[in-house]
């Protein structure tokens, strides 16, 4: 028995008032997954960690009979308690701001009603009474970047496939989160679903599209059950379908499951993916904006820029704009995994360093070693050393620095990683990945494939490490998508930073 139906099962053996059972809800993900199971107590905020089904007769005697268990817990230090905080007391979620995971682990993914009580569909509501333009200029205001990767502003796409006269028009939400270590979409998807389909909702009414498509991976099982059921439920409830909430307007709504390729990732690759084509990226000479699915105007962002966009349309774009730094504004969801103590899922405002991110919210390297790197990014990202955990973190400086934000993996390496077995790790699996349709990515994976292969084992040279750096700036300037321009930063940021460790492999053979 799970611990949601075990806790209800126990409330009603002790005859309980009926109206605390429906109050037992299993919720998405709180975030802090290391420590998960999570049990909390409301209005307490009595969180019980790491709960196995087993644990609930000892908690629910502890916390629900005993009332007077809670004030006696909450006099003692929180180190005492073993393994009952409150969240005001985890060091966890003490610098995280939360606007795109406001509903995650608050609410249940499989209730509207949930949803709308914490202000759900409000957004929605109020933009159908907006015009075009004032949606526009909220979402512009807002200074929000997308958060699939490239970090293009987003009002600015909106506008660019709003100017474009030609219908059917499409809006698209990318969740097709492949990189190893990131489950920032994921979490939202199966989470807070209803903000996804509301973000669409409004940008679909800015731009005028009548359909929209999510494109989920198939691996995420239970995200695509969470979408289909939270469709359902917004087609009932009359946000989805004909003649939305009166207003005249029409928006309809599908999934569409990915096949596995991380390529598709890409946003023309995508496309061509939903249209039943073979999914390689095109140049992108026409914008997809103009020319995007089957050739129609089409707007794509990623799961977790939809996902503001309701807040932004509630709080208004100045408030979101007066949040993170001068040309990163707002908030960033990141996966924070590896060799750190609090593994989870976190959002922050845009600036924080990498120093809070990694030693506060993440509590530190496991096991009291050393921090060596962390890499941002997803598998394409660049590996940043000890003497940059200062950086802030938003689009430029993680640029400046040989790496990139990507959509918000964060992999933490310890003391005892090697960087050239890192930097092989990651070009392996991009020349598995790559769709092979332009020659620079295709034939450079290869070869950097072949020089790191020869280095770790025991056969390189010190022009290997030349050969690298060129075949890296060829392929940055010369491949056809983000995927191929983006591939050699974990092979130029680690030989940027540890070169040493690159002639240790090489001179050591010797
Ligand atoms: Fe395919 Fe790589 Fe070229 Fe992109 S850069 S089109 S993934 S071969």
């Amino acid at each position: 028995m799970d611990i949601d139906s075990g806790l209800k099962e126990r409330i009603q053996q002790a005859g309980l008032p009926l109206e605390v059972e429906p109050m037992v809800k299993a919720t998405g993900c709180s975030g802090l997954c290391e420590n998960g199971p999570i049990v909390r107590f409301l209005p307490d905020d009595l969180c019980y960690y790491k709960v196995k089904p087993g644990d609930v007769d000892e908690v629910f005697e502890k916390t629900v009979l005993n009332k007077q268990e809670i004030d006696r817990l909450m006099h003692r230090e929180p180190e005492q308690r073993n393994r009952v905080r409150t969240r005001e007391e985890n060091s966890f979620y003490k610098k995280q701001f939360r606007i795109a995971l406001r509903n995650t682990g608050e609410i249940d993914p499989f209730s509207i009603q949930d949803y709308m009580e914490r202000g759900g569909y409000s957004a929605a509501k109020k933009a159908l009474k907006m015009t075009p333009e004032e949606i526009l200029t909220e979402i512009e205001g807002s200074g929000l970047r997308g958060r699939g990767g490239a970090g293009f502003p987003t009002g600015r796409k909106w506008r660019q496939c709003a100017g474009i006269g030609r219908y059917p028009k499409y809006t698209i939400c990318n969740g097709d989160e492949g990189d190893p270590g990131a489950f920032m979409d994921r979490c939202i998807l199966e989470g807070d679903p209803h903000s996804i389909i509301e973000g669409m909702l409004i940008g679909s009414l800015a731009i005028g599209a009548n359909s929209g498509y999510l494109y989920i991976r198939n691996e995420y099982g239970l995200a695509v059950r969470t979408m289909e059921e939270a469709i359902c439920q917004a087609r009932e409830k009359g946000f989805l379908g004909k003649n939305i909430f009166g207003s005249g307007y029409e928006f309809h709504l599908q999934i569409v499951k990915g096949g596995g390729a991380f390529v598709c990732g890409e946003s023309t690759a995508l496309m061509a993916s939903i249209e039943g084509n073979t999914g390689e990226p095109r140049a992108k000479y026409i914008r997809s904006v103009e020319r995007g699915l089957w050739g129609q105007p089409t707007l794509l962002n990623n799961v977790e820029t939809w996902a503001n966009i309701p807040e932004i349309i509630n709080r208004g774009g100045s408030w979101f704009s007066s949040i993170g730094t001068e040309k990163s504004k707002g908030t960033k969801v990141f996966s924070l995994v590896g060799k750190v103590k609090n593994n989870g899922l976190v959002e922050v405002p845009m600036g924080i360093t990498l120093r809070e991110l990694i030693f506060e919210i993440g509590g530190g390297i496991i096991g009291g070693r050393r921090f060596k790197a962390v890499q941002t990014g997803g598998p394409s990202g660049g590996c940043i050393p000890q003497e940059l955990l200062d950086m802030k973190v938003d689009f430029d400086s993680l640029e400046a620095a040989d790496s990139m934000m990507g959509s918000g993996g964060m992999i933490v390496m310890d003391e005892r990683t090697c960087m050239v077995d890192t930097a092989r790790y990651y070009i392996n699996f991009l020349s598995e990945e790559s769709c092979g349709k332009c020659v620079p990515c295709r034939e450079g994976l290869r070869r950097m494939l072949e020089v790191l292969d020869g280095i770790t084992e025991g056969k390189g040279s010190e022009e290997d490490l030349e050969l690298l750096i060129w075949l890296g700036s060829m392929m940055k300037e010369a491949a056809l998508c983000g995927l191929g321009k983006s591939a050699p930063n974990p092979v130029l940021s680690t030989i940027k930073y540890f070169r040493q460790e690159y002639l240790s492999h090489i001179r050591d053979q010797r």
